[in-house]
């Protein structure tokens, strides 16, 4: 149906593309580029369900929070897990981005990233998420194409490439060629893995409790895929489980790499995995494209050449890695027609008016 206010809403409202990942969201703006850049949390309080904060300032509350409030990750696994938070999330975010347009209800046009392991249902789930966010239109993208066209790999020629996207949740491998997926194999282990491994590693081996934050921080400072040029050392703090007081440790990257290396191997046998089902015509091509590595955790220390030393195929780290599915998203956006046929192929169009609310 045909709504005239909806429809001059459109006109100001803007063309976004959202990387709603399970760690980090980010918000590109058609001619402007990226304008959001907050962790994926909420902070909720627990009997009323009534929502504090979103993005980083819930994530700076994760493991302080008081009793009846909890900071979640309503994307956690890379899907949506939680869907009245998700929208909720998704609503600020599309405000956010309209900050300088004064529009009491935005009716953007969105292409938002799923992650290509995802079902029928949980694609609607993200559909339905954002039309109820206040978008007019909804384009679903999956990440790995997204990425691979922020990283500039040339999917829309018919030589295959290759992209590794490590987020917190998930890990997808593709292989492209002509503007399409050929191969994909995701993965729920990814940057998060990582930090539990390393919780366990020093409850096991130190008998100190450390918090997710601090993992993380052991993992970025000093963790790796590959024996460093030169190892790395870096206090690790946390609670005595005999003590009960507070201890620190110093920890080499020896160590971290050791705690990593089961999750490590995980993805590493994916990417094999992928390779064994890429027909052989465009593994010739990869030998030449190479692997390219996305997300967060593809700039974990030594892992492409851990995977170029397993794979026999270089691997390489995309340009600012973090930001290839918003960007991939936004060159969607900038060159519509060029680019749509990488967007999903079933029916994810929704005029307007016909979205119910
Ligand atoms: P998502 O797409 O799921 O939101 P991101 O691509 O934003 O995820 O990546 C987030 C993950 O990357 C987190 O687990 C974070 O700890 C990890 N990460 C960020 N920087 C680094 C780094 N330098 N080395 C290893 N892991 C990193
Ligand atoms: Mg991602």
């Amino acid at each position: 149906m045909f709504n005239p206010i909806d429809a001059l809403l459109g006109l100001f409202s803007l063309d976004i593309g959202i990387d709603l990942g399970t760690a980090n969201t980010l918000v590109y703006v058609r001619g402007k580029g990226i304008v959001i850049n907050e962790s994926s949390w909420v902070a909720r309080e627990v009997h009323s369900r009534r929502i504090l904060a979103v993005g980083s300032s819930a994530k700076e509350m994760v493991g302080k929070t008081p009793t009846g409030i909890v900071a979640v990750r309503p994307l956690r696994d890379g899907v949506v897990s939680e869907f009245d938070v998700t929208e909720y999330m998704l609503r600020y975010f599309i405000r956010q981005a309209h900050k300088e347009i004064p529009l009491l209800k935005p009716r953007p046009r969105v292409v938002v990233g799923v992650p290509s392991g995802v079902t029928e249902v949980e694609k609607r789930a993200v559909r339905d998420a954002t039309l109820e966010a206040g978008a007019r239109e909804v384009y679903l993208i999956e990440e790995p194409l997204a990425a691979a066209i922020g990283a500039g790999l040339p999917i829309t020629e018919p030589r295959g490439s290759m992209i590794v996207d490590i987020g917190g949740g998930t890990t997808e491998v593709a292989v492209f060629a002509l503007t399409g997926i050929v191969v994909s194999k995701s993965l729920r282990i990814a940057g998060d893995e990582f930090d539990e491994d390393i919780v366990q590693y020093a409850r096991q081996k130190y008998n100190v409790a450390i918090s997710e934050r601090m993992a993380e921080r052991l993992k970025i400072n000093i963790g790796s895929a590959y024996p460093l040029p030169e190892e790395l050392t870096m206090a690790m703090r946390g609670r005595g489980l005999l003590s009960g007081l507070p201890e620190e440790i110093e920890v080499s990257s020896i160590e971290i790499r050791e705690a990593m290396s089961r999750s490590v191997g995980i993805i590493v046998e994916l990417v094999r995995d992928t390779l064994d089902e890429t027909p052989p015509e465009l593994i010739a091509d990869l030998m030449e494209t190479g692997i390219c590595l996305a997300g967060g955790g593809g700039q974990l220390r030594g892992l492409a050449e851990r995977i170029s030393e397993e794979t026999h195929i270089r691997a390489w780290v995309a340009q600012d890695p973090l930001t290839c599915v918003a960007r991939g998203a936004g060159a969607v956006l900038e060159n519509f027609e060029l680019l749509r046929p990488a967007l999903s192929v079933d029916d994810h169009r929704y005029p307007g008016g016909s979205a119910s609310y």
